[in-house]
């Protein structure tokens, strides 16, 4: 592993294990990993693919950043000209038209407040907003009071047919800083399938996506341990799934023995801190990444519930005490959330 490599995977919250450049040598023919790191929507875009072909590999790697850019240009709440800032600005005076990408996205926010109880709710920004965790800025317990009421995501009136957003409460605001890398990341992979890729990784921020395995056996995916980035909390081999990983140790300070982080409680406006670090498997990085928030809020054993209750989803969380609680799929069966010790790794992995 480079240096350089080293070091970028040092802050990420989970790895690959096997996800170095390797050269592989089919026979008669050039075949090898390519990979690129740019930094997009406020983060890491990093993508990985295995191609036989330089040029068309470059040019999917390419595919992909430009399709993230332009995501983040229709969907940024820090770009004044984006769609999303246009509904923060008016939604509160009159219905905002939007391009039904977007409206879409919205609409399925929607779907995660309602199966998470809440605990997922784009309208969090109406207090969020408040915090500036870079320059160590959290609102005080009255701004906290007179900001809550308008977080609510029952009050965003949304319009099917004409695809506009009207904000029903005065002072509201939205933020997909939760759910948009999950999607940005679909898209990319679909880009990179369409273009023929069989096997590949595309990461934005905590949202990652693999298609396939890597050279005939599962990624291997390690998810760091939330007060050290080079420790290990467990690994798990992966192919053909998405993965996000939440911590409350990516954007936040702290001050007289508080955590200030960027996982907020909708029903308190606080930092939610009912676990340390969250990590859910789903089929798509957009169903992982509206997930993966859900823990901090309930707390562990009451997403765990509701994950075990979901098809084709799975979850690995760290508590504040640092125990390991695994979902139903990632743990053998006779063993129940909270019982004992967790194995060192998944017992019962996919892939
Ligand atoms: P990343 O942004 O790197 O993918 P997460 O998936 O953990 O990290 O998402 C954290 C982001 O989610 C925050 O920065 C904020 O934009 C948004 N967010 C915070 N609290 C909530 C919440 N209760 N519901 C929905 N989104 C939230
Ligand atoms: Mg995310």
């Amino acid at each position: 592993m480079t240096g350089g490599l080293a070091a970028m995977l040092m802050r990420m919250r989970s790895w690959l294990v096997f996800g170095v450049l390797a050269l592989g040598f089919a026979p008669g023919a050039w075949a090898a990993w390519m990979d690129r790191t740019e930094a997009i929507m406020g983060t890491r875009v990093y993508v990985q693919l295995w191609t036989e072909d330089p040029v068309k590999g470059d040019a999917a790697i390419e595919a992909v950043m430009a399709e993230m850019r332009r995501i983040d240009e229709l969907m940024s709440h820090y770009k004044p000209e984006s769609e999303l800032s246009q509904i923060n600005e008016r939604a509160n005076r009159e219905p905002v038209k939007v391009d039904k990408e977007l409206f879409d996205l919205i609409k399925l926010s929607t779907y995660y407040s309602q199966i998470t109880e809440g605990a997922f709710d784009i309208t969090y920004a109406s207090v969020g907003y408040l915090y500036d965790y870079p320059k160590h800025i959290h609102p005080t317990e009255a701004q906290i009071k007179s900001a809550l009421p308008a977080v609510n995501w029952r009050n965003m009136l949304l319009d099917e047919a004409n695809h506009t957003v009207r904000f029903e409460h005065p002072g509201m605001r939205i933020d997909l800083g939760g759910i948009g890398k999950g999607y940005a990341v679909d898209r990319g992979i679909d880009i990179l399938k369409a273009r023929g890729i069989a096997h590949a990784v595309v990461t934005a921020g905590g949202d990652s996506r693999i298609i396939g395995d890597h050279m005939g056996r599962p990624w291997l995916v390690a998810i760091r341990h939330p007060d050290d980035p080079q420790k290990v909390i467990t690994r798990i081999p992966l192919s053909d799934v998405a993965m996000s990983t939440s911590g409350d140790y990516e954007r936040y300070f702290d001050e007289g023995g508080v955590r200030y982080h960027h996982i907020i409680d909708p029903r308190t406006g606080h930092s939610a801190s009912k676990v340390r670090s969250a990590t859910v498997l789903a089929p798509t990085a957009t169903q992982t990444d509206g997930m993966s928030k859900t823990a901090f809020v309930l707390g562990p054993l009451k997403a765990l519930e509701i994950i075990n209750r979901m098809p084709g989803f799975d979850a690995v969380f760290v508590t504040p005490e640092g125990k390991v609680l695994y979902s139903n799929g990632l743990r053998p069966p006779s063993v129940r959330p909270g019982d004992e010790d967790p194995p060192a790794t998944a017992p019962n992995p996919r892939g």
